[in-house]
């Protein structure tokens, strides 16, 4: 709407409200966390109202990046006729029409109108599943609002909210920066700095008073940007498209996908049939011009077999096959971003996956913890606070308070927090903080008792994490927890009943034991340290880190999950290795790798440091667990076996898992534990972070490539068939089996329901029975193009034949009509032979596809009403036939199943004879 002065309807709505509501801060690097929250009128501590968002959204609106406009419906329809073989075939509509022959000109319209309306609504389908499946993927961001924590989705921020943002978080607008631990974010999208830079609170103070570079602006986070390490908090200062981004939104418009590999082979196959194909019907024109047939009668034919030899229909199915395959996979918990990963996904020979919360069900509860020398056991169950520390194999309970120090470090140095039979934050922390109650310490209320003043965020390539806190002298102290191996060497004491002692080989020795002895029953394992710092410190780094003390360690259990052991079997049978690649001790892995099943060596980060490649590439297959690694080193895996020749899907959730991700041919992120960062570098994204999805997406992307070869298959035999029809009946010199009306029924017939039916079979039993396909083969190796030159052979001969006696039995016009139905027939019995590809012809399997079928009977339908209706017989040139003649053309089709059967049977004859053949191994 535009006002009578020009001014649109938002802009009168900004003016109207510029007083109450601040606007984007352009300047807001150069002021103080303080200034920009007065300007922005927040309380950093409470966030925004609700009465200030939804105000404040009417007048900025969505914050998100306007998207490039959409092609009108009506010009992707018309898309469908900007292909030269319809124009060719418009134009000899057009032309016949002209010179009279208007039952063609009119059949040629409303079947290219079919044909149109078909391949339209093939690829809105296509397009609706991937949109769909986009919107599964929503952004979001963790705000402070009206003083609470919340997630809401990143198109709902406004300028003035509070952000919070921790290692792996996609930053979701422009802020400001309020809290800065350690923070350091990858800018390269927007600056093109590839190395992550450090960020700051400090307000820049740049001399001039030109703008400031965005490079330097380090008090500032940018939308689109990932934080790689810390933890921040910032006050928006600009969303949507007056973000920095948004500036340069323009030039950022991601372009399509480009083609899969077998997108790419299939348009490769397809011009050179087309090439073929065009071949052929030269010859088969010149042949029938040979024989004295009318020029235009040639003309329309020859369009019409090109059109029905030539498979130009290939690729809006399999774009259809693959949407659709990825929208069912999506509604099975696994949400594919590529469309090419699907083809990988189906060839996997390797999945490297994490254990925790992958393998396991990341539900963490400590079981026993060891300190000053005794071990106690923990009672109670999941996160509830109910249960008490025990001494093992007694009753008794040590008395409140003397296991408090204990756990102090466990209580401070944690963020998780604990809600009603929730948790929120890390569940391995929550864990910890259950058990400090049960140890009679309040995490919430020691928080807020000794606050703290600084810290260095868990990393999982340092495996700790540290806090600060201000002691009443005022001196700073240090609680440290993580890795008991990485606290060992930062520790120069160790409690012990007689109080914090110089930390020998003995008691080195001990804790060792101790970590193996929890390890080994499949425990997580961490140990709890702590120290007084000299003075008031303000240097947060671990260079400033003194020697450490440490308290205790406790041993937490996380049960594998229950269905992880029969994916695993099922990933044995199928030919699929599992490797599991885990932050954890050796012999916690070594328990839950054992509990799963897992064959194999186990190898540590330390162990792959020592090895050369080639030692490696010599040991990898020979390797189930890769224990205490370091993310860089799943980069190492991954390209080891991608070495080798094996299709590898990794897993990974941490933002310094994004190389590996990439690296891997199928990447995937966990959906619930993965940063940001992870699932923007991952492939498919799991929505419910469980291995048995990934043996499931397997599962599916070897069932999506076996369809692929149905309807190639099924569609080239028909375009073949064609062909071989055409030719054959003219060199015997008989009249044309199919005109060109009915050339181009059969074409929608082989583009239409039955070859989407198939696009869309469901999968065969043994589809996880056998090894992994080789991903370097072609999608038509030679024995299917046998297969497929043989279906076209025994339609073509199997028409002809009936063709050539029919006439000698009954009238011309019967004989072709029975030729025109027999051909259509052999297209049903077709689809059931290639549904069944290798396996068994006749079976309870055939009877699967409901849609199938239904597509099967609503062709013979129509196939009927074409033969018996009176407007058909002015359209197409058909008369109606007896119950005989139907059979007749029944049985002569149903050769085309029959023929593979006596050739199976054959085939086994012979092997039987000449002993046994390897594995086929034929998805
Ligand atoms: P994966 O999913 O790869 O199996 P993981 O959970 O086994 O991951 P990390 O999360 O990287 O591995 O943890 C590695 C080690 O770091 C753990 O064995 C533990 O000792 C320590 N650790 C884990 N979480 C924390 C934390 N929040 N604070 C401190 N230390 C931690």
């Amino acid at each position: 709407m535009t006002t009578l002065d020009g001014q649109s309807a938002s802009e009168v709505a900004r003016a109207g409200t510029a007083t109450r509501v601040p606007t984007a801060e352009p300047d807001a690097h150069r002021q103080t966390p303080a200034q920009v929250a007065d300007r922005l009128g927040v309380d950093p501590g409470v966030g925004l109202s609700t009465g200030q968002i939804s105000e404040r959204a009417a007048v900025h609106g969505a914050n998100r990046l306007s998207e490039p406009t959409r092609r009108p419906e009506w010009l992707k329809f018309l898309d469908q006729f900007r292909n030269w073989l319809v124009i060719i075939l418009l134009i000899a509509a057009v032309v016949a029409g002209a010179v009279g022959d208007i039952r063609d000109a009119v059949v040629i319209t409303v079947v290219l109108q079919i044909n149109a309306v078909l391949g339209y609504w093939q690829e809105r389908r296509a397009e609706r599943s991937l949109e769909a499946l986009r919107r599964m993927l929503v952004p979001t961001a963790r705000v402070r609002r009206d003083g609470t924590e919340q997630v809401v989705e990143a198109q709902l921020l406004v300028p003035g909210d509070v952000v919070l943002l921790e290692a792996g978080d996609r930053v979701p607008a422009d802020g400001r920066l309020t809290v800065a631990e350690t923070v350091e974010v990858a800018e390269a999208a927007l600056t093109g700095e590839s190395q992550p830079v450090a960020k700051s609170m400090t307000a820049v103070d740049h001399p001039s008073t030109a703008p400031v570079p965005l490079a330097e602006r380090t008090s500032m986070l940018f939308m689109n940007t990932a934080l790689t390490r810390g933890r921040a908090e910032m006050i928006v200062t600009a969303t949507g498209m007056r973000t920095e981004l948004g500036a340069i939104a323009e030039a950022l418009r991601t372009g399509t996908e480009p083609p899969s590999p077998l997108q790419v082979q299939l348009d490769s196959l397809g011009r050179r049939l087309a090439a073929l194909s065009g071949a052929a019907v030269v010859a088969y024109a010149l042949s029938t011009l040979v024989r004295g047939e009318s020029l235009s009668d040639i003309a329309l034919r020859a369009v019409a077999l090109a059109v029905a030899a030539i498979p130009e229909g290939l690729p809006a199915v399999l774009a259809l096959t693959l949407a659709l395959g990825v929208r069912r996979m999506a509604g099975r918990g696994a949400i594919v971003k590529r469309l090419a990963s699907v083809e990988a996904l189906g060839a996997a020979t390797v999945v490297c996956s994490d254990k925790t919360g992958t393998l396991t069900l990341n539900e963490m509860t400590a079981r026993t913890l060891w300190t000053a020398g005794r071990l106690y056991d923990v009672t109670g169950e999941g996160y509830g606070t109910a249960g008490a520390l025990r001494v093992p194999g007694a009753d008794d309970t040590p008395p409140t308070g003397e296991l408090g120090d204990a756990v102090l470090p466990f209580a401070l140095c944690n963020d998780a927090r604990l809600t009603d039979g929730g948790i929120i934050g890390d569940p391995t922390e929550a864990a910890l903080v259950v058990l400090a109650a049960k140890a009679g310490v309040d995490a919430d209320r020691l928080r807020t008792e000794v606050p703290r003043i600084g810290e260095l965020p868990f990393d999982a390539a340092t495996k700790y994490m540290a806090t600060f806190h201000s002691e009443p002298d005022g001196r700073t102290r240090v609680h440290v927890k993580g890795a008991v191996d990485v606290l060992l060497g930062m520790c120069t004491d160790v409690l012990t009943e007689e109080g914090a002692r110089a930390l020998d080989e003995g008691h080195r020795d001990e804790i060792l034991a101790v970590t193996a002895q929890f390890g080994s029953s499949g425990l997580r394992v961490l140990g709890a340290a702590t120290a007084l710092m000299d003075g008031a410190s303000s240097a947060f780094t671990t260079a400033a880190l003194p020697g450490l003390t440490l308290v205790s360690i406790a041993g937490i259990a996380d049960p594998p999950r229950p269905q992880a052991r029969d994916a695993m079997a099922l990933c044995r049978t199928a030919g699929v290795a599992v490797k599991m690649i885990t932050g954890d001790h050796a012999d916690t892995a070594a328990a839950i790798a054992r509990e799963l099943d897992i064959d194999g060596d186990v190898v540590t980060g330390a162990d792959l440091d020592r090895m050369t490649g080639e030692q490696l590439a010599e040991r990898i297959d020979d390797i189930g667990v890769f224990a205490r690694v370091a993310p860089e080193h799943k980069v190492v895996i991954v390209r080891t076996l991608a070495n080798r020749g094996h299709i590898v899907a990794m897993t990974g959730d941490g933002v310094n898992d994004a190389a590996a991700l990439r690296a891997a041919h199928i990447g995937v992120a966990m959906g619930i534990t993965g940063t940001d960062v992870a699932k923007e570098a991952a492939d498919v994204v799991l929505t419910d972070d469980n291995f048995s999805t990934i043996v499931r997406a397997v599962r599916e992307g070897r069932a999506i490539y076996a369809n692929i070869v149905k309807f190639v298959r099924f569609q080239l035999a028909t375009n073949i068939g064609a062909i071989l029809t055409l030719l054959s009946a003219s060199l015997a010199g008989l009249p044309s089996p199919l005109t060109a009306a009915q050339l181009l029924w059969v074409n929608i017939i082989m583009d239409g329901p039955p070859a989407m039916a198939l696009a869309v079979d469901p999968a065969r039993d043994d589809v996880m029975r056998h090894p992994p396909r080789d991903a370097g083969e072609r999608i038509l190796d030679a024995h299917r193009l046998f297969a497929i030159g043989r279906a076209g052979a025994v339609m073509a001969t199997g028409t002809v034949t009936l063709l050539a006696v029919a006439r000698s039995y009954v009238a011309p016009d019967t004989a072709l009509t029975m030729a025109f139905t027999t051909f259509v027939l052999f297209q049903l019995f077709n689809a059931l032979s290639v549904r069944a590809d290798d396996g068994p012809l006749l079976g309870r399997y055939q009877l699967r596809n409901r849609v199938l079928w239904l597509c099967l009977a609503g062709v013979l339908a129509v196939q009927v009403a074409v033969v018996h209706l009176p407007w058909a017989h002015t359209a197409f040139g058909t008369v109606p036939l007896t119950a005989t003649q139907w059979a007749l053309c029944l049985g002569t089709a149903s050769t085309v199943l029959l023929a593979e059967l006596v050739l199976r049977a054959v085939g086994r004859h012979g092997a039987r004879r000449s002993g046994p053949r390897g594995s086929e191994g034929r998805p």
